[in-house]
């Protein structure tokens, strides 16, 4: 006889497995189906993020920062080391250490939780019927009272660079080569293409980024968007803007891309190529059509602003949603989603989701841009902060980069945060509770912070909102 239960969530990515835990946390009788497997068949959960996204590109970021480090600070600091050698193997394994280590603990979550994990795919049936594949091919129906969709998303794959075995390569590809690439061609200069650009480059890649806009990082704020180019340009990467691909394709050892740029058809041979073009949302296979699932234009599940799609007591979260692709985005749904189901009123800020892309400087931001400021109209005052005036930044030798804060003219509310620097993943938490709390400029102008810390510079900008920074010299008010 098919299982009851009060809720199926169909994948066990970071939107959906926090969704199941956080209904099982509520007494609600939950299932959670996913068809992720590693590289040995073994189910593995966590979706993307664990498997081929978050975790293994900061792992790897991690371990060529160190390697960067042993190669080019070390003997800033007196450290004196000979014949530094990076063991890609190594490396690789660690990653997979990594990430084993944390879908497993998924894994111990389900079942301290008491989520009941089906390995295999899921179709939707109706509203409240699942159809279940398991890996052995033999076919079940799951009854819900409520289905949480959160399938996640794919790398685009365009025509016009098809992937090949260990050649042109999509993002997963570009975090398990297993030797480091002389030259590495990047298609998009995203978030993607900065980050696995950063890593194979500081382990001795020469990395050239085609990127088809004319603008860098356009959801940024333009003035740190720009200052972040220059300090990526300075440590090596050639980041092209303004250059479309138009064919990429296997000649011998190397991969021959042709683009467009101002002056004309453009041809480079590289060792390998990364394809970084942006995601598409899985809902391909999920029985939408049949039911009348409602998908927007670009396949993406029509919902409000509660995640509730059109079919009653169906529920879609995270990448296959409106708004950013962003682990963090998913997973706050899904906990909103299983509160709402069991009776809470529960809801997401999609205001104040920050952003961060991982790359040295790192970037990291919270609420509006100025340009998006300027274009809505709105009157705003803006302090910044370099980190080369700061101490604990200066003692580190992590002198690049600033932080902006931009607080509304009239009632001083932080509109945005923005940074570029070291550890601004870890600071843009200040900015983030800052705004959470409503906070003005001055309310974070008059908070205490530790000295020295890189958090100062919050504090600094927060001060320079109001034109009285301690540390920027002719600043008066
Ligand atoms: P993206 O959309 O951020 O960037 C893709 C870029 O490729 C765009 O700038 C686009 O103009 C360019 N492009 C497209 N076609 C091109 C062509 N023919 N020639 C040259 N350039 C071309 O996509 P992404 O970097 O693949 O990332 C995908 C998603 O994953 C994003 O939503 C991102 O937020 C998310 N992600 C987030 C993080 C993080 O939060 N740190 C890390 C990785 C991925």
């Amino acid at each position: 006889m098919a299982e009851q239960y009060d809720v199926v969530v169909i994948g066990g990515g970071p939107a959906g497995y926090v969704a199941a835990i956080r209904c099982a946390q509520l007494g609600l009788k939950t299932a959670c189906v996913d068809a992720w497997c590693d590289a040995a068949g073994k189910p593995s959960l966590g979706g993307t993020c664990l498997n081929v996204g978050c975790i293994p590109s900061k792992a790897l970021l991690e371990s060529s920062a160190w390697y960067d480090k042993a190669q080019n600070e070390f003997t800033h600091h007196g450290i004196q080391i000979k014949g530094v050698k990076m063991d890609v193997p190594a490396m690789q394994a660690r990653k997979e250490q990594v990430v084993r280590d944390l879908t497993q603990g998924i894994k111990a979550l389900f079942s301290a939780n008491k989520v009941s994990l089906h390995h295999g795919t899921a179709r939707l049936l109706n509203n409240s019927q699942v159809e279940f594949t398991g890996k052995d091919n033999k076919t079940s129906v799951m009854l819900a009272t409520h289905i949480i969709l959160a399938t996640g998303s794919s790398p685009i794959n365009i025509p016009i660079a098809p992937l090949t075995d260990n050649m042109i390569v999509d993002s997963s590809g570009a975090l398990a080569f297993d030797d480091v690439p002389k030259t590495l061609g990047i298609i998009g200069a995203g978030v993607i293409g900065l980050e696995l650009g950063s890593v194979w480059r500081r382990l001795g890649a020469k990395v050239t980024i085609l990127e088809a806009t004319d603008s860098f990082l356009p959801m940024a704020d333009e003035q740190l968007a720009k200052e972040a180019l220059k300090h990526y340009t300075k440590q090596g990467m050639d980041i092209q803007l303004g250059a479309r691909v138009e064919g990429a394709a296997v000649k011998g050892k190397q991969v021959e891309v042709s683009y467009q740029d101002k002056q004309g058809p453009q041809q480079i041979k590289v060792d390998k190529l990364v394809v970084a073009v942006g995601r598409k949302p899985n809902t391909k296979d999920i029985g939408a059509e049949q039911l009348g699932l409602k998908l927007d234009g670009r396949g993406f599940v029509e919902v409000d602003d509660y995640c509730r799609t059109n079919l009653p007591n169906v529920y879609a979260i995270g990448d296959i949603v409106r708004g950013p692709m962003l682990a963090h985005k998913g997973s706050e749904e899904g906990v909103m989603v299983a509160e709402r189901i069991a009776g809470y009123k529960a809801r997401v800020n999609y205001d104040n989701i920050p952003s961060v892309i991982y790359t040295e400087p790192e970037l990291a931001w919270v609420g509006k841009t100025e340009q998006e400021l300027k274009q809505a109209g709105v009157k705003y005052k803006s302090g910044v902060f370099p980190f080369a005036a700061s101490g604990r930044a200066r003692a580190a030798g992590d002198i690049n980069g600033m932080i902006k804060v931009l607080a509304d003219a009239e009632t001083d509310r932080i509109l945005g945060v923005h940074m570029l620097g070291a550890h601004c993943s870890e600071l843009i938490a200040c900015g983030v509770i800052a705004r959470e709390m409503m906070a003005s400029s001055e309310d974070l102008a008059m908070t205490m912070f530790a000295h020295p810390t890189l958090s100062e510079a919050l504090h600094e900008a927060a001060l320079a909102v109001a034109g009285h920074a301690i540390h920027i010299a002719g600043r008066k008010k």
